[in-house]
């Protein structure tokens, strides 16, 4: 199985992902995890896309694209995988396309997972994510609280408030969200590939 999940921030691309790795052994591939281990590594990388991030802007699509090229290239490339995150604009998924015929794979599809944006800000404000670089699992206070409050139960790592999920940020990042996702979309849906998602259910509903 091969897929890409789309949705705003806070749709639950990240729990979905973990979700399906774990019933069906996929590799998940977040790119945003990825730029913040980069960040936290103090990485030339990190240090480039850092202050994007933090003010709730994309990542240039060259830069997103060749840390996801670099991961398909050689022995280790990942075969069966769910994508969280990428691509996020229609030019990414260009390149993921040609990408993807280079190494003869294919997408089976790409799951709209849909949220209004209040109800998004309201989920964000929330959330809690380990701070352990390695880790960076999230809960959310009151929809998914942690074992022990501000403990992560994966690592017992602190939990804190991504300076990207601060609601400010988190309005430029759904405003970067639309202005790319139509695009985005509409070129999947040309391939057939786009299977619509409420994603105001619960977590095993969309699962
Ligand atoms: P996420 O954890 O997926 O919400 O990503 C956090 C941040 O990383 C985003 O707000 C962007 O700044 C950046 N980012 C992650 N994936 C991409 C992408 N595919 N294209 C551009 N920026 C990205």
């Amino acid at each position: 199985m091969r897929l890409v999940l789309v949705g705003p921030p806070g749709s639950g691309k990240g729990t979905q992902a973990e979700r399906l790795v774990a019933r069906f052994g996929l590799t998940a591939i977040g790119t945003g995890a990825m730029f913040r281990d980069a960040i936290d590594r103090g990485t030339d990388m990190g240090k480039t896309v850092g202050p994007l991030i933090k003010q709730g802007l994309l990542v240039p699509d060259p830069i997103v694209n060749e840390v996801v090229a670099e991961l398909f290239r050689g022995p280790g490339r990942p075969e069966r995988f769910v994508m969280d995150g990428y691509p996020r604009t229609y030019s990414q998924a260009v390149a993921f396309d040609a990408l993807l015929r280079l190494e003869y794979l294919r997408l089976d599809a790409v799951v709209d997972l849909s949220i209004p944006d209040e109800e998004v800000v309201r989920r964000i404000s929330g959330r809690r994510c380990c701070s352990n670089p390695a880790c960076g699992v999230c809960f959310h206070v009151v929809a998914r609280p942690p074992k022990v409050p501000g403990r992560c139960n994966a690592c017992g790592g602190p939990l804190v408030l991504r300076d990207d999920d601060k609601e400010e940020t988190i309005r430029r990042r759904l405003g970067e969200f639309h202005k790319n996702t139509d695009a985005l979309l509409d070129y999947y849906r040309r391939q057939g590939l786009v299977r619509d998602v409420d994603a105001t259910r619960s977590p095993d509903q969309i699962f």
